[in-house]
C-alpha cells in the first residue's frame, strides 16, 4: 500500500479547573495552576507536546451578585475580574496554552449544541422542582439532605423554592459509572478520595437539574430551546474542557486533543468532576480523560484557605517577599499531593532558609567561588570517567529517571525530594574532599580539577532538572553556566551528557536566594 500518513502524536493535554471570578485569586487557586504548570513543563522538558489549559468560570447567582453589589454589569464585572486572574499567573510562572472564558461565544455555542443533542437523545426532561435552596453555595437540597433544616454544605439558611426546570438524567448512568471507576485504577487519584466517590455513589444518584429561570437569575447562557431559562453554571463550566478544543466545532481539533491526560481539582469539586462530568460526557458519546487528580486544601489554624472565610493569603505579596521559586517550591514540597497542608508564613520563610538558601544557594556559592579562587572562573578540564570518591555526579545523571518516575506518578513532592537529596550530597562531598586543602598541595591539581568538575556536572543536572519546578532559579544557574535553557531531553541518553562546557568562564551572581531581612529572620 502506497498510502503515506504521519502518525498524529497528542499532545498531553491537561487542565486546570476554571476559576469562578466572584474575588481575586487566592493561594487555593495558585496551588492548581502551579501543579498543573509543572506537570506541563515537565512533558515539554521530556520533547512532548502539552496543551495546558486554564480559564475562568464567568456566569451564575453569586457573580450576578457581586457584580450588583460594585453596580456593575455582569459582563463588565467579569472583565475587569478576569485580568487579575491572568497577572497572577504570568507573576507565578504559569506557562498554559489557552485561556478560557465561559463567556466565550465558542464555549456558549457549544454548550448549546450539547444540550440540544442531549435532549434529543432523552436524556434530558422538564418537571417541577421543590426543593431547599442555598444561595451562596448556588445548591438545591432535598429534604433528606438537609443538615438540621439548614444547607448541610455552609450550614446556612435556605428557602424553599418551586419550580418548573429541565433535567439532566443523571440516575440512570450509576451503574456504569461505578463499575467504571471500579474497573479502571488511576481514573480518580489519589485512592482515599476514589473510594470517597465510590461510597456517594452507593447511594442513589438523583437527576440533576441543569437550568434556572430566567425570572430569577438571568446572567447564565440561554437554554437553547427554552427562553425562560439559562443554564446551570456547573453543566456550563464542566463544558469548557471539550469546547476550548473543538467538540461540535472542529472535529479534527477534538480528536487531535482528546482525552484529557488529566484533570486537576480541588477536592471540594471532585464530585463534579467524578460523577457529574464522566456522566456528561458519556451521554454525549465522548471518550472518558484519563485521570482526575484531586488535591487537598491549604488550611490556617485548621480552617481551609478561602476567600469567603476571610482568611486568604495573598499570593502576591508572598512573591514579592520571598520570589515566586519560593512560593512554588513550598507549596510543591509541603505535602504530598491529595493531602491537606497547613500554610503559615513562618513554614515558608523556614524552606527558605534551610532548603533553599543553605542547601541549593548555598551550593552554588561554594561551586562558583571555588572556581573563582583556583580556576579563574573557569570549569576546569577534567578526565569525565575519573572515579571521584563519592562523587554525586552518577546521581545527578540518574535524575531523569527518578524524577521523571515520581512526575509520571503526579508527585512532584517525590521529585523534589530526589534532587534535594543530590543537593545534600553534593554539599557533602565538597565537605569530604575539601578542595580548599588540595588546592594547597600542587601535586593535586589534577584531583582538585575532577571533583570541581564533578560538582559542576552535578549543578548543572540539577539545574536541568529544576526547570520544570523552578524555573527562575534554574535558569540564573543555566545562565551562569552558559547552558542553553530549555532544552529537551527525550531519554536519559540525551540527558547524560556533561552540559558544562571545558574553559567555560562561569559567572557567580548575586545570592540565589537572599538572606531575609532580619525581622523574617526573627519569626523563624
Ligand atoms: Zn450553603
Amino acid at each position: 500500500m502506497g498510502a503515506f500518513f504521519k502518525a498524529m502524536t497528542k499532545p498531553y493535554y491537561i487542565t486546570t479547573p476554571l476559576y469562578y471570578v466572584n474575588a481575586s485569586p487566592h493561594i487555593g487557586h495558585a496551588y492548581t495552576n502551579i501543579l498543573c504548570d509543572t506537570f506541563a513543563r515537565f512533558r515539554r522538558f521530556r520533547g512532548e507536546k502539552v496543551f495546558f489549559l486554564t480559564g475562568t468560570d464567568e456566569h451564575g447567582t453569586k457573580i450576578d451578585r457581586a457584580a450588583r453589589d460594585q453596580k456593575q454589569e455582569p459582563k463588565a464585572y467579569v472583565d475587569q475580574m478576569v485580568p487579575k486572574f491572568k497577572e497572577l499567573w504570568k507573576l507565578l510562572e504559569i506557562e498554559y496554552d489557552y485561556f478560557i472564558r465561559t463567556t466565550d461565544q465558542n464555549h456558549k455555542e457549544t454548550v448549546q449544541k450539547i444540550l440540544r443533542n442531549l435532549e434529543k437523545k432523552g436524556e434530558i426532561y422538564k418537571a417541577s422542582y421543590t426543593g431547599w435552596y442555598c444561595t451562596p453555595c448556588e445548591s438545591f437540597w432535598t429534604k433528606f439532605q438537609l443538615a438540621e433544616g439548614k444547607c448541610p454544605d455552609c450550614h446556612r439558611e435556605v428557602q424553599a423554592l418551586e419550580e418548573e426546570n429541565y433535567f439532566f438524567k443523571l440516575s440512570q448512568h450509576q451503574d456504569w459509572l461505578k463499575a467504571y471507576i471500579q474497573d479502571n485504577a488511576g481514573f480518580i487519584r489519589p485512592e482515599s478520595r476514589k473510594n470517597e466517590i465510590l461510597g456517594f455513589l452507593e447511594q442513589p444518584l438523583e437527576d440533576l437539574c441543569i437550568t434556572r429561570p430566567r425570572n430569577r437569575l438571568a446572567w447564565g447562557i440561554d437554554y437553547p430551546t427554552s427562553k425562560e431559562h439559562v443554564v446551570y453554571v456547573w453543566f456550563d463550566a464542566l463544558i469548557n474542557y471539550v469546547s476550548a478544543v473543538g467538540l461540535t466545532k472542529d472535529a479534527k481539533k477534538f480528536k487531535a486533543h482528546w482525552p484529557a491526560d488529566a484533570h486537576v481539582v480541588g477536592k471540594d469539586i471532585l464530585r463534579h468532576h467524578a460523577v457529574y462530568w464522566p456522566i456528561m460526557l458519556k451521554a454525549c458519546e465522548v471518550e472518558m480523560p484519563k485521570t482526575i487528580i484531586a488535591h487537598g486544601w491549604w488550611t490556617m489554624a485548621g480552617t481551609k484557605v478561602s476567600k469567603s472565610r476571610g482568611n486568604a493569603v495573598d499570593p502576591v505579596e508572598l512573591v514579592q517577599t520571598y520570589g515566586v521559586d519560593a512560593f512554588r517550591y513550598f507549596l510543591l514540597r509541603e505535602v504530598t499531593l491529595g493531602l491537606d497542608g497547613a500554610f503559615s508564613e513562618d513554614l515558608l520563610a523556614q524552606r527558605y532558609t534551610t532548603d533553599l538558601a543553605n542547601d541549593l544557594g548555598n551550593l552554588w556559592f561554594r561551586l562558583a567561588s571555588m572556581l573563582g579562587k583556583y580556576f579563574e572562573g573557569r570549569i576546569p578540564f577534567f578526565d569525565l570517567k575519573s572515579s571521584v570518591r563519592s562523587s554525586p555526579m552518577a546521581g545527578a545523571l540518574n535524575l531523569w529517571t527518578s524524577v521523571g518516575a515520581a512526575m509520571d506518578d503526579y508527585n512532584p513532592r517525590q521529585a523534589l525530594s530526589e534532587i534535594w537529596n543530590l543537593i545534600t550530597g553534593a554539599n557533602q562531598f565538597i565537605e569530604r574532599t575539601k578542595p580548599w586543602e588540595l588546592a594547597k598541595d600542587a601535586a593535586k591539581r589534577e584531583d582538585l580539577a575532577s571533583v570541581l568538575g564533578h560538582l559542576a556536572v552535578t549543578v548543572a543536572h540539577v539545574a536541568v532538572i529544576l526547570q520544570p519546578l523552578l524555573p527562575v532559579t534554574a535558569a540564573h544557574i543555566l545562565k551562569r553556566l552558559k547552558i542553553a535553557e530549555k532544552n529537551v531531553f527525550k531519554t536519559q541518553e540525551d540527558f547524560i551528557q556533561p552540559l558544562v562546557s571545558f574553559g567555560v568562564l562561569v559567572e557567580r551572581g548575586e545570592a540565589l536566594f537572599p538572606k531575609l531581612e532580619e525581622e523574617k529572620e526573627e519569626k523563624i
